[in-house]
């Protein structure tokens, strides 16, 4: 198949390996002239260019800009492809993309791979990153079904486990397992780098090991995409934090009455509930 990738960083970049080792003949269109050059050098795409008029003869595009560019980007987009092309996009949000992107395009449906690393740019492109993930796809009632069955079809070949669902229902299952962590995550950075006096915060610094690795990791990510998360999931990431606040709250008021009994009873129904998240 001849496929479209815009966007061409860690989710793009990486689709683009997958895809051109599967035999697809794979296009790329990036901002800079200069990741285009190093997205044919390092073999994500067969032919790149900054001009969206490159992708005229795809059968698929894959949207992999940032999230506010995804709905400009695809308007643009449009009045170079053939009325047959799917158009599918990889933004970590689903309601807003969907909802305007739709009306736009008859062969749209919205995707989101559950895979990525603290890295972005070209360079951070990985072979293989989506096996084992999921991949979520939101079609509307509308969409038509060969549009569906392609993506699928293409995402089934990345190795993913494919689910569906609704836009809404999609940001916010995400809210809670990756835009409310990430959340948590920068917080407890910042809460740690508030320590006042400097042997102290040195020390915590050299003691820090696979715990704060952990549970750092997605706070310590690209602030960009944090952003973007708050800024167009901001209903359902309230609605969590508000939530977590809540729950913070109860376990300082555990702690300040010593109930070292309920605290752990807690723990324990917290310890065995995890498993049911990643496992
Ligand atoms: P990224 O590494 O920063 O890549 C985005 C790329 O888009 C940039 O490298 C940039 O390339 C290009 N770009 C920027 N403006 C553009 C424009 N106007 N036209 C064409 N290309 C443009 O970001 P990412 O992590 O791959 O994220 C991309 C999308 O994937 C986002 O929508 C995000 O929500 C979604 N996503 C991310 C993750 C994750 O963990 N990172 C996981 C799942 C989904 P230039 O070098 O040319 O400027």
């Amino acid at each position: 198949m001849k496929i479209g990738i815009v966007g061409l960083g860690l989710i793009g970049g990486s689709l683009g390996f997958d895809l051109r080792s599967q035999g697809h003949k794979v296009f790329g269109v990036s901002r800079r002239e200069s990741t285009c050059n190093k997205a044919i050098a390092l073999g994500n795409v067969d032919e790149a260019s900054v001009n969206l008029r490159l992708l005229a003869p795809t059968e698929v595009v894959f949207i992999c800009t940032p999230i506010s560019l995804i709905v400009p980007q695809v308007k643009q987009l449009i009045d170079h492809l053939s009325p047959a092309t799917v158009v599918t996009d990889v933004g970590s949000v689903k309601a807003p993309i969907v909802e305007a992107i739709s009306p736009l395009w008859d062969h749209f449906i919205g995707g989101h791979p559950m895979a990525g690393t603290a890295d972005s740019g070209i360079e951070a492109a990985q072979r293989h990153l989506f096996v084992d993930r999921p991949y979520v796809l939101t079609p509307m009632t509308t969409t038509p079904t060969r549009a569906i069955a392609v993506v699928e079809e293409i995402v089934r070949s990345l190795g993913s486990k494919i689910y569906y669902c609704q836009p809404e229902q999609h940001d916010r299952a995400v809210s809670w397992i990756s835009h409310l962590p990430v959340m948590v995550s920068t917080a407890l950075i910042a809460a740690c780098i508030s320590e006042t006096d400097p042997e102290v915060l040195q020390l915590a610094q050299n003691l820090a090991s696979s715990g704060f690795r952990d549970t750092s990791r997605v706070g310590g990510g690209n602030p960009e995409l944090g952003v973007m998360m708050a800024r167009y999931n901001r209903q359902a990431l309230l609605s969590s934090l508000q939530q977590y606040r809540h729950n913070l709250d109860e376990l300082i008021h555990l702690i300040e009455q010593e109930d070292w009994q309920i605290l752990e009873e807690k723990l324990q129904l917290n310890q065995q509930a995890r498993p049911n998240f990643v496992e």
